[in-house]
């Protein structure tokens, strides 16, 4: 008998762990509610990934099996089921947060264990530590074989359990998206059909954005954090398509397979560098000078900076637990450039707020954000009000989410934090002035970042 151990893993198929538990022996499946990493997780995606629990245990259930629900430290609860099912082997995928991985050793401690290769479709480990960019990053990646999609485990090899344990009610009541592996798998064909190629030529779509359609972008983010659906069968299917059309088609395809290079990237820096999340991943001669003004984090999370593309992201992001890929970069470089905020406060903010939260593609982002990373630019600022006129001219995102600037001029929006203050007033009183100057705050941030790199 087999233990297999469900983490952020929450599918049957294409679970590389599973399914190499279930290879030769019977497997019980086991998910462990931890105390501890429910307080790094934020209550909206802790209600998501708690249906995609019950979702799960519906998926066995339907088999003829079971998913254990236990409650406490992994380190001591799964040698527990283990021995209480005679099991003499522990499964469970590699997961590289670093709360996730003192469990693991923990468990590696207490039994035998395999760790099994999953969440990315090349192992970290057999890739180098460091990359200067992305694009090195890429040719090593891109050359590497990517393992085809394990199939679901015959309902023979699942054991016979019945478990008489509930799955929790979430803390709070929370308007959340389908879970499990079936809603993220129509929501993955939805995309197939009509999104995936065209997505190179609409993905910065805003109207799209606001419209939620499908095809702009996947949405599949929350899913992928959750691992309700697997990264070998959206790569196969991805490859599938790239191969079956020509021309723009393939051009569009081909970019979203490129994007999920990005993820694959930064969970190889989250594999090899586990104080990602906490510290900068670049050393800089002299330390960044982070204003770190209270007042500005608080406006910036309510989304009242009066930066109309900023508080349009912050307030979706704060609305659904999830933002588009364009505002989330401006809100992040907005907040550790305009507003000099330290990144880890940001970093913190999406935590809590995120429905997709990653631990990799989190803190990879917000460090590529605030030029503390990757990134092959020394110290990138996004403009809030060019980035505004390029994407969103029409203003369809930001007055969705900031209803005061609505019958606003969509050419007036985008100038809003260059007007005259009394302008402003009469046209939206509600709504609040710019907190910093914009010429001002991107001046001083390149001052700081040229002075942290030794430049001046
Ligand atoms: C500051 C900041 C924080 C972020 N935090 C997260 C996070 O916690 N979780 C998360 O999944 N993504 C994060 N991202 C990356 C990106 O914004 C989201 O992956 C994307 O918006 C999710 O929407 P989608 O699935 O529709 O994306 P699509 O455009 O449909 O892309 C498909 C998939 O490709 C991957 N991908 C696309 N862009 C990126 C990227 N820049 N970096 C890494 N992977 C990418 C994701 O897995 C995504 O689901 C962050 C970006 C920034 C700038």
């Amino acid at each position: 008998m087999h233990v297999f151990w469900h983490q952020r893993d929450l599918r049957l198929r294409d679970n590389r762990g599973l399914a190499a538990a279930a290879t030769d022996e019977t497997v019980v499946p086991v998910f462990v509610i931890d105390p501890e990493v429910r307080n790094v997780v934020g209550n909206r995606q802790w209600a998501f990934w708690l249906a995609g629990v019950r979702a799960l245990e519906a998926q066995y259930r339907e088999r003829g099996s079971d998913l254990l629900v236990r409650v406490g430290d992994p380190g001591t609860v799964i040698p527990a089921v283990a021995s209480e099912y005679d099991a003499d082997r522990v499964y469970y995928n590699e997961h590289y947060r670093p709360v996730r991985r003192e469990r693991q050793r923990a468990v590696d401690d207490a039994i035998e264990t395999t760790a099994v290769t999953d969440l990315t479709l090349v192992d970290p480990a057999g890739l180098d530590a460091r990359y200067a960019n992305h694009s090195r990053f890429y040719d090593d990646w891109q050359a590497r074989e990517k393992p085809a999609p394990v199939p679901m485990p015959d309902a023979g090899s699942l054991a016979a359990v019945s478990d008489g344990q509930a799955v929790p009610d979430p803390d709070a009541d929370i308007d959340l998206p389908a879970a499990g592996y079936g809603a993220a798998r129509d929501r993955w064909e939805r995309f197939l059909a009509d999104g995936i190629d065209s997505y190179s030529d609409t993905r910065d779509d805003m109207r799209a954005a606001v419209e939620r359609s499908v095809g702009a972008v996947s949405r599949i983010s929350p899913y992928l954090a959750a691992g309700m659906i697997g990264i070998r069968e959206l790569w196969a299917d991805a490859t599938e398509r790239y191969r079956a059309v020509d021309g723009d088609a393939r051009r569009n395809v081909e970019k979203y397979r490129y994007e999920l290079s990005w993820r694959e990237q930064n969970y190889n820096l989250l594999a090899h560098h586990p104080s990602l999340p906490s510290e900068n991943y670049e050393s800089f001669p002299n330390a960044i000078a982070w204003e770190n003004d209270p007042d500005h984090l608080a406006a910036w999370k309510r989304g009242e900076t009066g930066y109309p593309l900023i508080d349009a992201g912050m307030r979706q992001l704060n609305e659904e637990g999830y933002v588009h890929n364009r505002p989330r970069q401006n809100v992040a470089s907005f907040l550790t450039k305009h507003l000099l905020v330290d990144w880890r406060e940001g970093l913190a903010y999406f935590e809590a707020q995120l429905l997709d939260h990653d631990p990799a593609n989190n803190a990879a982002n917000w460090q590529w954000t605030a030029s503390t990373g990757t990134d092959s630019v020394d110290v990138r600022i996004f403009d809030p009000v060019a980035q505004m006129a390029k994407y969103d001219d029409e203003a369809d995102y930001v007055t969705e989410y900031v209803p005061e600037l609505r019958g606003v001029d969509p050419e007036t929006i985008v100038d809003w934090p260059t007007l005259p203050g009394d302008e402003r007033a009469a046209l939206a009183p509600e709504y609040p002035d710019p907190i910093v100057d914009r010429n001002r705050a991107y001046e001083r941030a390149q001052r700081v970042f040229e002075t942290a790199l030794g430049k001046r």
